[in-house]
């Protein structure tokens, strides 16, 4: 299988290229205009290529998104080994749904979107 591409922004995998021209880098227009404005800002700091700023409480969120997901995949170890061989769909469903759920707001997140710049 081949590495998928990922938009340069959100990191979400991209739509397989169909057609020709130029493969999309973005997921979306917000997307691009907030690569945009980051590299612009960055520009600005004089920051290379490697270096961010972030604000804390993006930073502090997206931590405590992780921890859940990371306690929620805990328990779903620990819950499929305690079920066993014999666990009955609705167990794995309960399971999986714990596991989804943890992970929504990961999924779902938008980079940028708690600061109050808009580009
Ligand atoms: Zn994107």
């Amino acid at each position: 299988m081949t590495e998928k591409r990922r938009c340069r922004w959100c990191r979400r995998i991209l739509p397989d290229a169909t057609g020709r021209g130029r493969p999309r880098e973005f997921c979306s227009q917000a997307c691009r205009q907030w690569d945009w404005v980051a590299r612009q800002r960055a520009r600005e700091l004089e920051l290379s290529e490697g270096e961010l700023v972030m604000a804390t409480a993006e930073l502090d969120a997206l931590h405590d998104e992780l921890y859940v997901l990371a306690c929620a995949v805990d328990d779903a170890r620990r819950d499929l080994a305690a079920a066993g061989d014999r666990a009955t769909t609705r167990e794995l469903r309960e399971i999986l749904e714990w596991v989804l759920q943890a992970a929504a707001p990961l999924r779902d997140r938008e980079l940028g979107d708690s600061s109050s710049e808009r580009p």
